[in-house]
């Protein structure tokens, strides 16, 4: 389902004042699709993908998904977000945020669990998508034996396993060198597509976001440019500017 951002602004309070931290944001995210978001620190980013994701209530505007369905409002209270969260957004941050004690396998039967499914059905299709990322034989491995690289495709996995409508990534690469990081988009755009998940995916390296299909920047809170990716085979300068 497309994901939609209507007029999202965001406005957290600043001491005696308040600080506009999204501001006026209207984007669509086709299903399947991954359009990177691009920005200077401190421009607004990271509170986008908090109220695209219903971690934090916009202060105008809403979310919705592809039928309409308002999925985050000013007054969706934090139950429901928390429900809509689980059934239907995947988030994959900076840090794989992984739990020591749990193996590759458990991370995400841990939230199968939390979605009510049967644990032998949970099973099956968590390895499935641990195969999917490549770890299949990693999955009885805990994070303190994967690499860093490992590591987040056990996060994206996790991120896709209650098969969301809605993949949120935020600076995924930012511990992995050019290689890995360009292979962590690829796979994440890949996914995006075979599930057909509409991907929003913070970075603020361009060269690893070959395989993205749109970019937005953000400046200040405010989306301000709109660049369709180079095709393939089209002939060099006719792609955006660095
Ligand atoms: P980015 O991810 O692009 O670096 P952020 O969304 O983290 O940007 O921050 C945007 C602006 O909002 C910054 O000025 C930041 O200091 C401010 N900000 C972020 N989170 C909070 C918060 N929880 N409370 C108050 N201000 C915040
Ligand atoms: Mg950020």
């Amino acid at each position: 389902m497309d994901l939609h951002l209507e007029h999202v602004t965001l406005v957290y309070p600043d001491g005696e004042s308040t600080l506009t931290a999204v501001d006026d944001v209207s984007l669509t995210v086709p299903s399947g699709t991954t359009t990177a978001l691009l920005g200077p620190s401190g421009s607004g980013k990271s509170s986008l993908l908090a109220v695209a994701g219903g971690l934090t209530p916009p202060t105008s505007g809403s979310v919705t998904l592809g039928d309409g369905e308002p999925l985050f409002t000013t007054t969706t209270t934090r139950d429901v977000a928390t429900r809509a969260r689980l059934d239907r957004i995947g988030f994959v941050f900076q840090q794989p945020q992984l739990i020591a004690s749990l193996t590759a396998l458990e991370q995400l039967e841990l939230l199968s669990h939390l979605r009510g499914k049967r644990p032998s059905a949970a099973r099956e299709h968590a390895l499935s998508v641990l195969d999917a990322v490549g770890l299949g034989p990693w999955a009885h491995k805990r994070p303190g034996t994967l690499s860093g690289g490992q590591r987040q495709r056990v996060a994206i996995a996790r991120a896709l396993a209650g098969s969301p409508d809605v993949l949120l990534v935020d600076e995924p690469t930012s511990a992995l060198d050019h290689e890995r990081g360009t292979e962590i988009i690829e796979l994440i755009t890949s996914l995006a597509r075979e599930l057909g998940a509409a991907t929003l995916l913070v970075s603020h390296d361009e060269s690893t976001l070959d395989a993205v299909d749109r970019r937005e920047q953000l400046v200040d809170g405010r989306l301000v440019e709109t660049s369709p990716r180079t095709s393939p085979g089209t002939s060099p300068g006719t792609g955006e500017a660095a």
